[in-house]
């Protein structure tokens, strides 16, 4: 079958090479913002009666870009045409959105109108469908225009895959997140439809900020070593900031510190939960996680909490195209479903579990387990009731499991939590 697969690595551009990245990407951001600004300009004459057109798709953005770069970007010959696509592709696909979220064709979030990028802010990238696109041994990446780029860690997997025929590059996209530059090579990978080792074992998992993961066999995932590292210091650098006044200099100083040191986290955390999610999605018939919450995300709360929030996060993307690929299914619970303040012994549901507390204690059968433990159960006798197997561990049985729970769906930018009944 063949699927979608991102190759991403992390780069060490040269000086030289650094420039040019950041003049594509700025390259990219001009293109948007003079696509929009004409948008704009012309729906301002349509609302006073103008009988004009106003570029909404693609092609026409292209077709007035063509027209207008001469005299709007005399120094268009310096970058590929790739990074005025990549800008003017990326404005069709914001003002779709936001008509097609005006028209509630579109699930999730309300969109707004497209709104001018700076420099600097946000996630900076720029996208290559077409020209000198190369992954090879001698330097690793070819990029247009841009020449050879050094990574910072092996392509190997990329280019095996490369050389064995069973992927093609689609398109590369470069981008700066917390001061360090990325390519990512979308590809079209040939892979044969896998089968997991024990089709009828489920298994729960639960991410934290502890552990990379807890499971319901009692395993627990402990962090790599770079990751704690980076832990320490991400809480250490974010009571810092606490202690600095709001908006001074050096308040910002440490705000820029703290984005590149999360930027850190969450890619050494993908890196090592990648060889957690293949294994579990190889070896078990049906896996269990919890679902995100994803209004928590987007309020600011405890460091503790978002960070174990972005960990669930990251699992569950990996695991849901994962157990696309091996054969095996991904069920999540209900965010209402109380997975960690249920007992997996016997049932009993507690009133309160606060966060700091590691250990479970059952006041009804007395069962003594690892907080995290205890929730991997239960979530593993919840995803086996649904699967209709036997469960994996002799302690879940799944009898009391509510229909609080449903098959897995890869993105759903929709969901939210509501009041839990
Ligand atoms: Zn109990």
């Amino acid at each position: 079958m063949k699927t979608l697969q991102a190759f991403r690595f992390a780069l060490d551009p040269s000086p030289r090479v650094e420039r040019a990245l950041a003049s594509h990407v700025g390259a990219r951001r001009f293109a948007f913002n003079g696509g929009l600004a004409l948008v704009k300009a012309r729906l301002d004459a349509h609302a006073r009666g103008e009988a004009v057109a106003v570029p909404w798709t693609l092609p026409a953005l292209r077709r007035e870009w063509n027209r207008a770069k001469e005299a709007l970007a005399p120094w268009w010959r310096e970058h590929s045409k790739e990074a005025y696509a990549s800008g003017l592709a990326g404005l069709a696909d914001a003002l779709r959105n936001w008509s097609a979220s005006r028209q509630g064709h579109r699930a999730g979030r309300r969109m707004g109108f497209p709104r001018f990028r700076k420099k600097g802010r946000g996630r900076e990238s720029v996208g290559f469908t077409t020209g000198a696109i190369r992954v090879d041994d001698q330097s690793p990446v070819v990029l247009p225009r841009i020449g050879r780029v050094r990574t910072h860690e092996p392509t190997m997997k990329l280019l095996a895959r490369l050389r064995a025929g069973t992927a093609r590059i689609l398109r590369a996209t470069v981008s700066r997140e917390g001061g360090r530059w990325y390519v990512s090579f979308t590809c079209e990978v040939e892979r044969e439809p896998g089968t997991p080792r024990r089709p009828e074992a489920v298994v729960g998992v639960d991410a934290g900020v502890r552990h990379l993961a807890v499971l319901s066999t009692g395993e627990r995932v402990p962090n790599p070593r770079p990751l704690r590292k980076a832990l320490r210091k991400l809480a250490r650098l974010n009571r810092k900031l606490a202690r600095r006044q709001r908006g001074s200099r050096h308040w910002r100083a440490t705000r820029r510190r703290l984005a590149r040191l999360h930027a850190r986290v969450a890619h050494i955390r993908r890196d090592a939960m990648h060889q957690l999610t293949t294994r579990l999605a190889r070896t078990y018939g049906t896996v269990g996680v919890e679902q995100l919450r994803l209004a928590g995300l987007l309020r600011n709360r405890r460091l503790s909490r978002a960070l174990a929030d972005a960990a669930l996060a990251e699992l569950r993307r990996q695991l849901a195209y994962k157990t696309a690929w091996y054969g095996s299914r991904l069920i999540e619970a209900d965010p209402c479903y109380p997975s960690s303040k249920r007992c997996s012994g016997c049932g009993a549901v507690k009133d309160t579990l606060p966060l700091g507390e590691r250990t479970f204690r059952c006041d009804a059968c007395g069962l003594v387990l690892d907080r995290d433990a205890n929730a991997g159960r239960n979530l593993a006798a919840l995803a086996a009731a649904v699967a209709g197997s036997g469960p994996e561990t002799e302690n879940a049985r799944g009898r009391d499991a509510s229909p609080a729970v449903r098959r897995a769906i890869p993105e759903e930018a929709g969901s939210r939590r509501g009041a839990c009944p």
